[in-house]
């Protein structure tokens, strides 16, 4: 059994019928990756758990932002480097174009079941929401995979305030495994208020804020250096000790934390 379009139906019995699709899914890992454009990313060795993303050229907020000098997306890793080449380039607009496939959520479900239970899942490592649609699949999404920690991070405020709404009519409830982080749009800036009780958020270069990540200073070894000591370390012995992993740190993940705060330097 597979879903079809379900969009029209009202949320809760639309999710308990995907759930039941992805019980009795038949689609196998080679459908559902060609389906998404291409499956999940491995992520990278510093940082926990699988990815999905799409293209950064496709961002609603962040193309727009990209162009101010001083915002985050100006300096977005995802529009630089290795993604400007056509055939990446080309690769993460197909998985942004996979979204409209009526069989993309559950080809997601079933990959996460497979490759990230009892893990952390990282959306839009590259990217960011197109959509309430896209946004209700992810929520889809989570639920059918209790065992995997998902975190989302967005700038999409108004496709917030559009889930906001149905969240208000009693339609969605958040999924306690899904930890969304509407992100601020400068280095500096504070966290976005009169969010929903249900978003965190996270900064960067936040001078108020009170702690900040510390992947810049943990080691291959997950240990946690001093800054004293980070300051020490010759160029020689950063590369060795081989920094900017999270080790056993998982805030990004964690809907206690309010804030994470990053560093740009
Ligand atoms: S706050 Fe923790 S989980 Fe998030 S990027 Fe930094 S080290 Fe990793």
């Amino acid at each position: 059994m597979t879903t079809t379009d379900t969009s029209f139906l009202n949320f809760p019995l639309r999710l308990s019928l995907f759930i039941e699709a992805v019980n009795n899914s038949t689609l196998n890992v080679k459908t559902c990756k060609a389906i998404t454009g291409g499956g999940l990313g491995k992520g990278n060795t510093k940082m926990p758990g699988r990815t999905y993303g799409i293209s950064a050229w496709r961002c609603i907020t962040g193309s727009k932002l990209a162009e101010i000098a001083g915002s985050v997306c100006s300096i977005c890793y995802a529009r630089k480097g290795n993604y400007r080449f056509r055939n990446v380039k080309d690769a993460f607009l197909v998985r942004a174009d996979s979204l409209v496939h009526p069989l993309w959520a559950e080809a997601m479900a079933v990959q996460i079941r497979r490759y990230s239970s009892d893990e952390e899942f990282r959306w839009q490592d590259t990217g960011d929401l197109q959509s309430l649609e896209h946004l209700l699949m992810i929520i889809m999404i989570a639920e059918a995979t209790p065992s995997t920690d998902h975190w989302l991070p967005t700038r999409e405020i108004t496709i917030i305030r559009q889930l906001e709404k149905l969240v208000v009519a009693g339609q969605v409830t958040i999924p306690s495994n899904l930890c969304i982080r509407v992100s601020s749009h400068f280095n500096g800036q504070k966290p976005w208020r009169r969010l929903p009780e249900w978003c965190n958020t996270s900064t960067v270069d936040w001078e108020d804020a009170p702690d900040t990540c510390e992947a810049p200073r943990t080691d291959k070894n997950a240990r946690v250096h001093t800054v004293e000591d980070f300051k020490a370390y010759t160029p020689q012995e950063k590369k060795d000790l081989d920094f900017g992993h999270c080790g056993d740190c998982r805030k990004c993940w964690d809907k206690d934390v309010n804030n994470t705060n990053y560093d740009s330097h």
